[in-house]
């Protein structure tokens, strides 16, 4: 018999699924199982298990070299800084219900960068190696302070930086500045609706005024730019099945292609106000998984054509083997590698939630200053704790290869990084949904296999290739 690569197992449905650390994978019956544990393959089965990079006859030949290639992609994070998210001021004017980024009234004084931290930022992009960015501008509200990122996106072609700049603005005005940089082509806005206007007004503006200015300035963009120029988040309040399904139709009718549906994560000051939303999870994946339905349905059935990020993400990190640069699903998942986040006094973190966690005195996990420096003690410290290929409860989890690790989410809930995988959330929220996915896989469930396609490739008209995974 060949020799196995580590491989892992979990019952799905009926069959079996394996999987190993390179991200391959397959569903068996249980008697192929037994005669796989027990040494008892036949030819036929070594074959398989060949092909399928389960397997090699000897070190260093084409089976093993191969599973050693994909081994690579699958766990190598990019070196360098690629996506930068920049917090030139905490101000903002508006004051919504669960304010993540604890924001600072909008005449604050001392929430803004100094010329000092704008010079090392401009300093520090120029250093970029690859000189390919995106700049994501995040507040508070940064429209507040365009006279930064203008003076930023002129230095990015100064320098011939390669950069694609994103503001994530409320939308409560469109300034004249801000409607010059949108003509560029790599200029792009990101916003937040959470549905419907009066929603959205309960939740965020408490003014029916400034919630009809944001859907106005929100179509005009559409309308003066073309529908990829704006893009929109909602904040989910309300876990119901039936008041996701407004939110998803809701955003249909507006144009929108794309739904991240995500539960509010009371965070920061608001946390503290709403303490025991950290453990009601379980309404939301179920109505999650029904939410996700909807729009497969509406996918099949009416040619909607939308994507749902959460999902995207989950099938890019089984299909594709490279796909590691979403922090939110990924490992090894290095803090300020690839993807870092500047505050506004310059202190450097590697997520908003680290950065917002630090504002309430949670937990310190500042990594530097931008003006300083990064703390290589404090990251490499704090590096070995994002690993699940190295984490007691992740090593005998067939969904390793396809899961991430998020210590600082841990941290956010439970104040701790030692709770057993399988009670937390990232654990519990990841498991249903691949459990979803790999549960209609096994069904050979044509609209899911349809949707699986248009979520890796981005088109919905091709015809779904209906993969055989099954072994007997
Ligand atoms: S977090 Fe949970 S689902 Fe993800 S690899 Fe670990 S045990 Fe598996």
């Amino acid at each position: 018999m060949a020799e196995l690569f580590p491989y892992t197992f979990s019952l799905i449905g009926k069959k079996i699924l394996l999987s190993n650390d390179a991200g391959d994978f397959f569903l068996s019956s249980e008697n192929f199982l037994e005669r796989l544990i027990n040494k008892n393959c036949t030819k036929k089965d070594n074959e398989f298990l060949l092909r399928k990079g389960f397997a090699y006859n000897e070190a260093n030949d084409f089976y093993y070299n191969s599973h050693l290639l994909r081994l690579k992609q699958k766990k190598q994070v990019a070196g360098k800084i690629s996506y930068v998210i920049a917090i030139p001021t905490l101000r903002c004017d508006l004051a919504c219900d669960y304010c993540q980024v604890s924001r600072a009234s909008i005449n604050a004084k001392g929430f803004d960068w100094t010329d000092e931290i704008i010079f090392a930022f401009k300093k520090f992009i120029s250093g970029s190696s690859d000189r390919k960015l995106k700049i994501e501008f995040q507040g508070g509200e940064p429209s507040l302070r365009m006279d930064i990122i203008e003076d930023v996106v002129e230095h990015c072609d100064k320098e011939g930086i390669d950069a694609e700049f994103i503001i994530c603005t409320n939308l409560s005005t469109l300034s004249e500045s801000l409607r010059k940089l949108l003509e560029r082509k790599d200029f792009f806005v990101s916003t937040s609706i959470d549905g419907p206007a009066k929603l959205h007004t309960d939740n965020r503006t408490k003014d029916e005024f400034i919630t009809a200015s944001v859907l106005k300035n929100y179509q005009e963009i559409q309308s003066t730019y073309g529908s990829g120029k704006v893009n929109a988040l909602p904040t989910i309040t309300n876990d119901s099945f039936e008041a996701i399904r407004n939110i998803i139709d809701y955003y249909v009718s507006i144009g929108q292609r794309s739904i991240f549906l995500r539960p509010v994560n009371y965070q920061g000051f608001a946390r503290k106000t709403f303490a025991a939303a950290k453990d009601e999870y379980y309404n939301w994946i179920s109505s999650y998984q029904k939410a996700l339905q909807y729009i497969f349905d509406l996918n099949f059935n009416d040619s909607a054509q939308i994507v749902e990020v959460g999902f995207e993400v989950a099938i890019k990190r089984i299909f594709l083997p490279s796909y590691n640069s979403h922090v939110d699903l990924r490992s090894p998942n290095p803090a300020v590698r690839d993807y870092l986040v500047i505050n506004y006094d310059g202190d450097l973190y590697p997520s908003d939630e680290a950065r917002m966690l630090s504002r309430i005195r949670h937990i310190d996990l500042k990594m530097g200053n931008i003006v300083s420096g990064i703390n290589a003690k404090i990251l490499k410290d704090f590096n070995w704790n994002q690993m699940n290929e190295i984490h007691e409860d992740c090593i005998h989890c067939a969904y390793k290869p396809f899961c991430g690790i998020d210590t600082i989410d841990d941290l956010s809930r439970y104040n701790r990084t030692d709770l057993p995988k399988h009670e937390t959330y990232f654990c519990k929220s990841n498991m249903s949904t691949f459990d979803n996915i790999f549960s209609k896989i096994e069904q050979n469930d044509p609209v899911a296999f349809f949707n699986i396609q248009g979520h890796l490739s981005g088109d919905f008209s091709l015809k779904p290739i209906m993969a055989n995974w099954l072994y007997d």
